[in-house]
């Protein structure tokens, strides 16, 4: 099921018409929050590096982690460093049925991957190990290193729909004329305009089934 925030789903104010399927080669991907568990690697490198322990992902609900928790800003920051250069060594999940969902996709077309990450390398390497099965040549990851580089990237590439976790991207989108599709995240839950998948199988209703 496709949960649709706002009022009414035939009445969605969403950019471009959806058309059904979307090809591989019109959507582009975020990463954190969306392929990658990101924040559950937060919360396990708090606890097993800083000794935190209190922490719970539906604490999470403003997409700035020094907003919404309490522990020290300087701590947030050690920890984002950890998951942005070394995503192995903090044994970063995918978010149930990404890699399958995304194999299936990769089928039909270059996957395009673009993250406000700083650095592209490491989750580059993590992504093509995690779609071991997809040529890595058919994975493309763009590091924008700010969410507001976001849109002119999309548009370069030609892109027409994005899935996103963060709310002011996915506006931004939007009023560029992308489509935004939001990954359902605690941070994220304000009402929106925009397509809401909860899950990555929901996925499968807007792309189609191979
Ligand atoms: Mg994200």
């Amino acid at each position: 099921m496709l949960h649709i925030s706002g009022d009414r789903a035939c009445n969605i104010n969403y950019g471009p018409s959806l058309p059904a399927p979307i090809l591989t080669s019109e959507i582009g991907f975020d990463i954190d929050g969306v392929v990658a568990d990101t924040m559950e690697a937060f919360i396990r490198v708090a606890r097993e590096e800083f000794g935190i322990n209190h922490l719970k992902k539906e604490q999470m609900t403003s997409y700035w982690l020094e907003e919404c928790l309490s522990m020290p800003t300087d701590t947030v920051a050690a920890i984002i460093e950890r998951l942005l250069i070394d995503p192995f060594g903090v044994r970063l999940e995918p978010l149930p049925g990404a890699k399958e969902t995304l194999t299936r996709l990769a089928a039909r077309g270059r996957l395009t991957f673009v993250t406000a990450r700083p650095v592209r390398k490491p989750i580059e390497a993590w992504l093509k190990a995690l779609l071991s099965e997809v040529p890595p040549g058919a994975i493309e990851v763009i590091a924008t290193g700010c969410q507001s580089a976001k849109a002119g990237v999309l548009k370069e590439l030609g892109l027409r729909y994005f899935i996103d976790d963060h709310l002011e991207t996915c506006q931004e989108l939007y009023n560029e004329g992308i489509g935004a599709i939001v990954f359902d995240q605690p941070w994220n839950r304000k009402s929106t305009p925009f397509l809401r998948i909860k899950a990555w199988k929901d996925l499968q209703a807007i792309v189609g089934q191979t």
